[in-house]
């Protein structure tokens, strides 16, 4: 790995080995493009898909007038005849924009697992189901995002500035009993968000908080969600959820 795009961009040929399939030698003016997890990309003038590729190689080895890729006994060698031009270029992922970064002058993006400024690597990760806001930003500068935990939560994308953890159980820390004992579900974070028994490691009894709002009670006695997917309980293996 390596950090930044590389582009070549000359007269070459390129040639593909070990697979029959698409085993070629091609001449023209193209253009190479090294990415940072080694995919070698190379186009020319025509369509939109390259005329050779190798994605993920294990090694890549860019020099003035050849690039050459090799992934088990797949082998990509780009060789410039004639070099017009090249270069290597900082690159991050691309995300939605959400707003300026209060940190320094760059914009924030939404990812798929974060909210990251490209320009100061400042980088929150957010829940994959979460929506970031940028209508009202939080007082500390950064954008809100919105989360379904039982009901709607809208805190900060940072977790120190405002903590998801902390909405959840101030709305259902010990709102739930346990199905198993006599104890109260807390609120608590064990790998992921669950709703787990107070009396544990006695009674390991735990169920991550889905993704959704309570939509009153299954008939066992825990809550009902509404999720994405259709109306279940908290208990996701609960029988008599079965007709709900
Ligand atoms: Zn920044
Ligand atoms: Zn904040
Ligand atoms: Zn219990
Ligand atoms: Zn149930």
């Amino acid at each position: 790995m390596h950090d930044g795009i590389t582009v070549r961009a000359g007269e070459c040929t390129t040639t593909f080995d070990g697979n029959r399939v698409r085993a070629h030698e091609q001449r023209g003016r193209m253009v190479a493009v090294v990415k940072p997890d080694n995919t070698v990309l190379v186009h020319d003038a025509e369509g939109y898909q390259p005329v050779a590729w190798l994605t993920r190689a294990e090694s890549v080895t860019v020099g003035p007038d050849r690039i050459e890729a090799v992934d088990g006994d797949q082998q990509l060698a780009v060789e410039c005849h004639e070099h017009f031009g090249g270069a290597t270029y900082p690159a991050s992922a691309a995300g939605t924009p959400v707003g300026d970064c209060p940190d320094c002058d760059g914009a924030l993006v939404h990812g798929s697992d974060a909210v990251t400024c490209p320009n100061c690597d400042a980088r929150y990760g957010v829940p994959a189901d979460a929506a970031v806001l940028t209508d009202e930003p939080c007082d500390c500068g950064l954008p809100r995002m919105r989360v379904e935990r039982g009901r709607e939560f809208e805190v900060c994308v940072d977790r120190s500035c405002e903590s998801l953890d902390d909405a959840v159980a101030a709305a259902f820390d010990r709102e739930w009993d346990c199905p198993n004992c006599t104890g109260e579900l807390r609120i608590l974070r064990r790998g992921g968000l669950l709703a787990g028994c107070e009396h544990y490691p006695d009674c390991d009894t735990g169920f991550g908080v889905p993704t959704g709002t309570v939509d009153g009670q299954c008939d066992c006695g825990l809550p009902a969600f509404a999720t994405p997917t259709g109306r279940r309980c908290l208990d996701p293996a609960c029988s008599v959820s079965q007709s709900l």
